[in-house]
């Protein structure tokens, strides 16, 4: 079997070596960084342990079932941890409302919060458990760029299939779906953040990724003790167990091609890798244009022309306190969504009253920080990078903006005296560390009403032989996405390959 070249050790980079390693392929994994994980990297100081990218970990299964390929159980390697309620919401009232998982427990504080939105949002719930199931049909687990890939018009349709298609609510956004069910501006507003896990506008990302609400709910919020970190520690020490060369600090310059598909990678110091077949993690914009480039990338750049998702800046505060309040996932909403969303997806400039994501993590495992401290993660979604974006000039008065909002709202008035360490990533940092499109946190953006949920197919139709894997390809960004869209880059590969063998020996 001839070797396969995976660039990119992030999430999705990793999960695709996995998983052609179990099925008996050779790999050479290809990472930029001195470390695996992208993304999901952590930092430590002074007794202080820090997830850097994400906190959130959502639907388990998927990385389940990249054990499951390997014959090796999740369960025996990870020490996952179920949280509930979900979320703590601070609203700019003054109000407080937790996200439980159990519906009926939901709806039963939601009687208490704000009485008439109990059935509203049982409602929504009902929805988003109808649209999550039409992903998992249609959407998920294989390689996905346009309609015609997910519905043959011809052999499947039939009453079912068009009440699914009706059921997608084409046409109608992620907002526009939630406010027709739930009146209380504030629920609606906590509801509309579940888009923010893919970087994206619940006023202009498609109702279909109402589906990520039911995707949490039912399948919960997990944390893995060793923070997310052990996710991508976990991989890479599955990826060597079944024989993936890693190597670090190995930074792919050009993806080479021979007879119109892709035969190798040309790595920056001039080496010269012949390979099989590529999954490229990079970035999915950034590999056609600056990897490969000519009629490939002319012909993706006519289909791709969606903006990037947003970008953020993080503060990772190491501090002498604990604050009681707080549960290990807060959001600390704006005052006015409609403001906050027009600002960072329209006009490209930070929210003046911004939404704060806090994760408070020592409320689950006490060692990320000195007794009675904290290691407090601040998320702050911000427009990806524009030209005039220089945020070493922008960072000190937006850091100012985020501790004015957390003394306001969640009750943080001394947050700033209780610092001992603290480290910030920009949206700069961002796009410089991953190598992602203009600082993008979560790929491309959902944004389009009607086929804003579509990103680039995993098996390139623009290369023979190359694969996409990552936030910016199919089915999108997040922890579990990339993971899935590694494993379809995987199978996709592993099926062409098989099929080419069998053409030959026939
Ligand atoms: C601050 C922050 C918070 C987040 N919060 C959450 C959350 O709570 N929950 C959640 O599910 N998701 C969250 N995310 C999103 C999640 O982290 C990403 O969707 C996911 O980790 C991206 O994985 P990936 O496989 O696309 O690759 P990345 O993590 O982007 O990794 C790509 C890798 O490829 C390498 N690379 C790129 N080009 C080359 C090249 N030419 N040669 C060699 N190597 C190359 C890069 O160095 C990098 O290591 C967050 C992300 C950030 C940054």
């Amino acid at each position: 079997m001839g070797r396969i070249g995976v660039i990119g050790g992030g999430l999705g980079g990793l999960a695709a070596a996995c998983v052609l390693a179990a099925r008996g392929h050779p790999v050479t994994l290809f990472e930029k960084n001195d470390w695996l994980g992208g993304k999901a990297a952590e930092w430590k100081q002074d007794g202080f342990r820090f997830d850097m990218g994400p906190t959130i970990m959502t639907v388990p299964g998927v990385l389940a079932r990249i054990y499951a390929e390997a014959g090796r159980r999740m369960e025996d390697v990870l020490d996952l941890r179920r949280l509930d309620p979900q979320w703590r919401c601070f609203f700019d009232d003054g109000s407080v409302l937790d996200l439980r998982e159990d519906v009926a427990a939901m709806r039963a504080g939601l009687d208490a919060y704000s009485p008439g939105n109990a059935d509203g949002y049982r409602d929504f719930i009902a929805l988003s458990a109808r649209l999550h199931d039409i992903s998992e049909r249609f959407f998920f687990w294989k390689s996905v760029e346009d309609l015609r890939d997910t519905i043959d018009m011809r052999k499947n349709m039939d009453l079912a299939t068009l009440s699914d298609i009706l059921a997608l609510r084409m046409g109608t956004t992620v907002a526009g779906t939630i406010r027709r069910r739930v009146r209380d501006t504030r629920v609606a507003q906590m509801l509309d953040h579940f888009v923010q896990y893919v970087g994206s506008s619940p006023y202009g990302a498609p109702a279909v990724l109402c589906g990520i609400a039911h995707m949490q709910t039912a399948e919960g919020v997990w944390y893995p003790i060793g923070g997310t970190r052990a996710v991508p520690e976990a991989l890479a020490a599955l990826a060597a167990d079944l024989g993936v060369e890693l190597r670090l600090g190995a930074d792919v310059a050009r993806i080479t091609t021979e007879g119109g598909r892709a035969s190798g990678v040309e790595l920056a110091d001039g080496e010269r890798v012949p390979l099989a077949a590529v999954v490229s993690n990079m970035d999915s914009v950034r590999t056609m244009r600056e990897l490969i480039g000519g009629a490939p990338q002319e012909g993706f750049a006519r289909r791709w022309k969606r903006e990037p998702a947003c970008s953020g800046v993080v503060l990772y505060l190491g501090l002498d306190r604990a604050y009681d309040h707080l549960l290990h996932h807060d959001f600390v909403f704006s005052r006015d969504p409609a403001e906050e969303f027009d600002y960072i997806y329209n006009k490209g400039e930070p929210a003046p009253d911004p939404t704060c994501y806090i994760a408070a993590p020592a409320r689950t495992e006490p060692g990320v920080a000195p007794p009675g401290g904290e290691a407090l993660y601040i998320l702050v979604h911000t427009p990806y990078l524009r030209p005039h974006h220089d945020w070493s000039r922008m960072l000190p008065a937006y850091r100012r903006v985020i501790f004015d909002k957390l003394a306001r709202c969640a009750g943080m008035a001394d947050l700033e005296s209780r610092i001992r360490v603290e480290r910030v990533l920009t949206p700069q940092d961002i796009h410089d560390r991953y190598r992602v499109l203009d600082g993008a946190i979560y790929g491309l953006a959902s944004h389009g009403r009607f086929f804003g949920a579509f990103k680039p197919g995993n098996r390139s139709r623009d290369l023979p032989g190359l694969y996409l894997a990552g936030g910016a390809a199919h089915p999108g960004a997040g922890m579990p996405m990339v993971m899935m869209s590694g494993w379809i880059a995987a199978d996709a590969l592993h099926a062409d390959l098989t099929a080419n063998d069998a053409r030959r020996s026939a």
